[in-house]
């Protein structure tokens, strides 16, 4: 089969592997029928994911067909339409246990597919502890529908639903890319007073403005000041940090009012500075990445019902052989890209 590989450092690559096998009996193949591209993929590809294995298939995004189970698998069958859920987890240990998947205890627990061991951007994919990895698509929901649950939507969904958010609070999200409109859907279900979303990129702003109008726009300069001037307590209620620039987390804690909920999605390049004697006194809660992604079935739900619709976002599609044209696409965000959708068949 043709699998997009990690071959060294700056290098992916369409080869021909074997398809996989069941290697244990809580496993499951899935034949993959849509995968899309996650700015993870560029952060192996370039290096800065020192645990990606070389050799490895690449690709943590992805829903497909479940074509073999391993014995032990009860949850789906062979002919379900599945997501299948970025991180791998036991759904026994203590930290699975208390829903922090991220956590698990298990060898390849957290992110391994596309990463530790082969992912999804294949025609096929082995996921280990398949009644925790998989999701059974309702018939309502389309593939595309689907196609962003196991990861980024997962990482909105999990943002707002750690943030406390109140029908009373103005919420300040940081960062419009994939991640950011995904966690901006989410946020929307809980009906804040207000939203504000922030980028760089007036692209992203004007997407923004389209989808969803009585969403705010600002871009990074005079964000504080914008902030305190449309909410009513000096700064936002509710900020989440997506963007993972070199001065978003600053600006994230500088626009939150005293008292007030900070997420932090983003992942960062590098180390960040957390200036206590100056924030003193603001009594700040900080809430820290990654995703405990563990909802799918939910999220899934919330699209059958309309309430989630992450298919504007998007923008692009390109056939599995072609796949090294999404990359290119994404990774210098040509064409106003979002996200690009692999077509495998
Ligand atoms: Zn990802
Ligand atoms: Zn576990």
């Amino acid at each position: 089969m043709l699998a997009y590989t990690y071959l060294e450092h700056g290098k992916f690559e369409l080869i021909e592997k074997p398809k996989p096998v069941i290697l244990d009996d809580r496993d499951a193949i899935v034949k993959v029928t849509l995968a899309s591209i996650c700015s993870s993929d560029l952060h192996i590809k370039h290096g800065s994911v020192p645990r990606a294995a070389p050799g490895i298939t690449v690709g943590h995004e992805m829903v497909g067909v479940v074509v073999e189970t391993g014995s032990a698998v009860t949850s789906v069958r062979p002919g379900d339409r599945v997501t299948v859920n970025v991180e791998t987890f036991c759904g026994e240990c203590f930290f699975c246990q208390h829903g922090w998947v991220n956590n698990c205890t298990d060898q390849n627990g957290g992110w391994a597919l596309g990463c530790r061991i082969d992912g999804g951007q294949a025609e096929y994919i082995r996921v280990p502890y398949a009644d925790q990895g998989l999701d059974k698509i309702p018939d309502a929901v389309t593939d595309l529908q689907a196609l962003l649950v196991g990861d980024v939507l997962a990482t909105g969904y999990w943002a707002a639903n750690i943030s406390e958010i109140t029908a009373d609070d103005t919420v300040l999200i940081i960062g419009a890319g994939p991640t950011g409109l995904c966690t901006l859907q989410c946020v929307r279900l809980y009906h804040p007073k207000r939203i504000i979303i922030c980028d760089i990129d007036e692209n992203r702003l004007a997407f923004v403005q389209k989808h969803y109008p009585d969403v705010l726009t600002v871009t990074p300069e005079n964000l504080q000041e914008y902030v305190c001037e449309h909410s009513e307590h000096g700064g936002a209620d509710v900020v989440i940090e997506v963007a993972g620039s070199h001065d978003s987390f600053r600006m994230a804690w500088e626009c939150a009012r005293p008292n007030a909920i900070v997420t932090v999605v983003a992942l960062y390049d590098g180390p960040q500075i957390l200036p206590l004697p100056e924030m003193y006194g603001k009594n700040l809660t900080f809430k820290t990445g990654g995703v405990d992604g563990c909802c799918c079935k939910e999220i899934l739900q919330l699209i059958a019902d309309g309430k989630i619709d992450t298919v504007p976002l998007i923008t692009h599609t390109v056939a599995l052989k072609d796949i090294a044209r999404g990359y290119e696409l994404f990774e210098h965000k040509r064409d106003g890209v979002i996200k690009v959708a692999v077509t495998v068949n």
